[in-house]
């Protein structure tokens, strides 16, 4: 028998999630279908995790509204979800009379929108700011800061999940259908779903799930941002973002620090085709690499441990112009929730990109309050962050504290533990990479990664053959060399 719901999303991306976290405030039955085994396989992980001040988009766009408010209220977010985030500011650097004139109308432009603060500064102040940056002078956004997109994606689908909402990985939608009796029924590969509404937070897929839904005139053109990680001794060099002078459409290539302070070098934007290769290529990284020692001076090959990419999904119109966010509900496609072209800034947007989600479903029904909601959720707590005192506290309360599994990111047993068993019953090896950190270090998983390996296959039963390092056809192990 079909599985029923009041509201099925499509997608588990940061859109998706909150989204599902939005929704769980009311009472209904929610439940999301991913075709991926966990919530930020695509562009969510793949970006470069700056919660932007929203001064470059044009005036009275989604993009603008949804990003000021995204940013303006990331404090309150970051605290009810137990997510990192530092809001460390950023600077726009230039260095000639055009930059300034760019630089002074982004400060206009964004003085419209709504983003706080902006002001040019001096290359003195822009030495204190960011020491060494390459520059004569630059735009300073203050409200501007940095977030781990894994955690902040994983945080909201685990707030959605405590509130009630159902995740079904591995579950890729391949059909919808309008039935007679004013529901859907979703096609997935692996059941059939029933659903009173859709809504469509497909990401890259968006395209397809509209034209299920009957939705046929939209185009995606996809740009893909190639990124260089560097190793978190380069961190303390680099206090916050330094981006060149932006257009509206690309912020340019930037070095940026992460919130566990690594920097990532990137991104190009490249129009591709395929929505699935993230592959970098060496010259990409080469490019990135010249392209960004113009703005900042210690970008060196000893220092890479690692490359990653993603891919913005653009709606373009039949000129190929670059359009904004699509937050719809259209009468031939009655009871649908149709979000389009959820490109950058949609990180920082999520939240209010959902919650006019919940109002375009709210003018067409009413809605009751989910009494048991609970904007709250805790995170796991990381040993390695923690005062000595905490420390021997948590080893007294659990030994499992006083084994460190990843010796790169400090990651304990206990950890490990806690997040094999996480809410959202996530069994990859990037699963637990994601909400642990472990296999992020130097050494990228050489010294800890047979062991989580073994860890998963004991703890959850499995095969050895089943440990799936992230997608379908991943698997770790063949089978056993010898018994
Ligand atoms: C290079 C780059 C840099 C960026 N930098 C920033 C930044 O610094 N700040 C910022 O605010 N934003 C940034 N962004 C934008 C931001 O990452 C995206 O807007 C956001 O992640 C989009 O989220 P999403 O949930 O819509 O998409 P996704 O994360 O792609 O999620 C969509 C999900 O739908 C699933 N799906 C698709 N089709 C199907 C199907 N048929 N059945 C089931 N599931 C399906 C996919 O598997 C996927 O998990 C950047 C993006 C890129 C690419």
């Amino acid at each position: 028998m079909n599985q029923k719901y009041d509201i099925l999303i499509v997608g588990g991306g940061v859109i998706g999630s909150a989204v599902a976290r939005e929704m769980s405030r009311y009472d209904l039955k929610i439940g999301v279908l991913e075709k991926n085994q966990d919530v930020c396989y695509e562009t969510s992980g793949r970006n470069s995790a700056v919660i932007h001040g929203g001064f470059a988009y044009d005036i009275g766009t989604l993009k603008s509204e949804c990003c000021v408010e995204g940013c303006l209220e990331f404090d309150k977010v970051a605290k009810e979800l137990d997510v990192p985030f530092k809001r460390t500011g950023k600077v726009l650097v230039g260095n000639t009379q055009s930059d300034y004139e760019s630089l002074q109308n982004t400060i206009e432009n964004g003085k419209i929108n709504g983003s706080i603060g902006l002001e040019m500064i001096d290359k003195a102040r822009l030495h204190e700011l960011v020491p060494e940056v390459i520059g004569e002078f630059a735009m300073f956004s203050p409200k501007s800061g940095i977030v781990d997109p894994f955690q902040y994606t994983i945080a909201l689908a685990e707030n959605a999940k405590i509130n009630g909402v159902d995740f079904y990985f591995n579950h890729e939608v391949i059909d919808i259908h309008w039935e007679k009796n004013s529901t859907y029924t979703i096609k997935t590969s692996q059941s059939d779903f029933n659903t009173r509404w859709v809504v469509n937070c497909a990401g890259l897929g968006c395209v397809e799930i509209s034209k299920m839904l009957g939705i046929t005139d939209y185009q995606i053109g996809g740009t893909k941002g190639d990124y260089i990680i560097l190793d978190k001794k380069m961190g303390p060099l680099l206090p916050m973002p330094v981006y060149p002078v932006p257009t509206n459409t690309y912020m340019g290539i930037h070095v940026t620090p992460t919130i566990d302070g690594n920097v990532i070098i990137g991104p190009n934007a490249d129009y591709v085709d395929d929505f699935t290769y993230y592959g970098v290529p060496q010259k990409n990284m080469d490019y990135l690499a010249q392209d960004a020692s113009n703005l900042w001076p210690h970008i060196h090959k000893s220092d890479y441990i690692r490359n990653y990419s993603g891919i913005q999904p653009k709606w373009l119109d039949g000129d190929n112009v670059v359009k904004d966010f699509v937050i719809e509900s259209r009468k031939e496609a009655p009871q649908t929730i149709n979000l389009v072209g959820i490109e950058s800034p949609g990180l920082t947007s999520a939240l209010p990109i959902a919650r006019r989600a919940v109002k375009l479903l709210a003018e067409c029904e009413t809605l009751q309050p989910n009494k048991n909601f609970n904007p709250n959720r805790k995170g796991i707590v990381r040993f390695s962050e923690q005062s000595d005192e905490e420390k021997a506290r948590l080893i007294a309360e659990n030994p499992d504290y006083g084994e460190v599994i990843c010796r790169c990111e400090k990651v304990t047993k206990a950890e490990i533990m806690q997040t094999i068993h996480n809410p959202l019953g996530v069994d990859t090896m990037i699963g637990i990479k994601y909400r642990t950190r472990s296999m992020m270090g130097r050494c990228q998983g050489g010294y800890c990664q047979m062991r989580i390996a073994q860890m998963i296959q004991e703890e959850l039963n499995k095969q050895v053959t089943d440990v799936l390092y992230s997608r379908n056809g991943s698997n770790m192990f063949t089978g056993k060399v010898r018994e």
